[in-house]
């Protein structure tokens, strides 16, 4: 008997499967009508929203994003981050991510990153800002160098997985080399695949017993939440 809940560390789903624990990201419409709900929180400006969004709009989800941190809502920052996908608004992408790298900070909080083709930006970044908040990349499509440079430069990243478990052979390869102790799960937009088949595509990767791993992420769950 594994009394130990599956942790998903980002969602933006809302139906949550009994004996799991999720980290809920807020959505456009749950930031500006202020409607919340869930034990754990995060909120930030996802990179994508620059370009669906006018600048008034931004503004009012930063103002939105500071009262929650004023409640005492937030768990996490994010996500935000940066997205080459999208280069045209990259000026404003890195403008936003420091905005929420210096709340991190401010707040110390945990920061949740999505970073597409970017990690030599945030790389960078992360060099100047020198943080002191764990920051977690979500969906982590990096290689094993990546991975090393992040930890060598801020030693409390973590790196999580989730729909690229099913779909990549190359993240596969990667999971056993990331330590276990920098390691996270998550369903963000999935619909198809909930938190327990991730754990269990996770745990074929590692060869490792579901119930040993989820007691592992469960101690990065606990070692997250002692913060500055
Ligand atoms: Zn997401």
């Amino acid at each position: 008997m594994n009394s130990v809940p599956y942790l998903d560390i980002h969602t933006h789903r809302r139906e949550y499967l009994p004996g799991s624990v999720s980290v809920a990201c807020l959505s456009f419409s749950e930031l500006s009508t202020g409607k919340t709900s869930g034990e754990f929180i995060s909120a930030g400006i996802h990179p994508w929203w620059v370009e669906d969004y006018s600048s008034e709009e931004i503004f009012q989800l930063k103002k939105a994003i500071l009262q929650l941190l004023k409640d005492k809502k937030l768990w996490a920052i994010g996500e935000t981050g940066i997205d080459r996908v999208y280069p045209e608004h990259l000026d404003t992408q890195k403008e936003l991510f420091l905005w929420h790298m210096d709340l991190a900070q401010e707040w110390g909080l945990p920061l949740i990153i999505h970073s597409v083709r970017a990690y030599s930006d945030i790389l960078q970044m992360m060099k100047e800002h020198k943080p002191k908040t764990p920051w977690i990349f979500h969906d982590f499509r990096g290689n094993e160098i990546v991975m090393k440079d992040l930890l060598r430069i801020h030693p409390d990243c973590y790196f999580s997985f989730g729909l690229s478990l099913d779909n990549s052979l190359q993240i596969r390869e990667l999971l056993p080399l990331i330590p276990v102790e920098r390691l996270l799960l998550e369903t963000d937009e999935q619909k198809h695949l909930d938190i327990h088949d991730i754990y269990l595509r996770a745990s074929e990767a590692l060869r490792m017993d579901v119930d040993f791993l989820k007691s592992q992420l469960w101690l990065n769950f606990k070692r997250l939440q002692v913060t500055l």
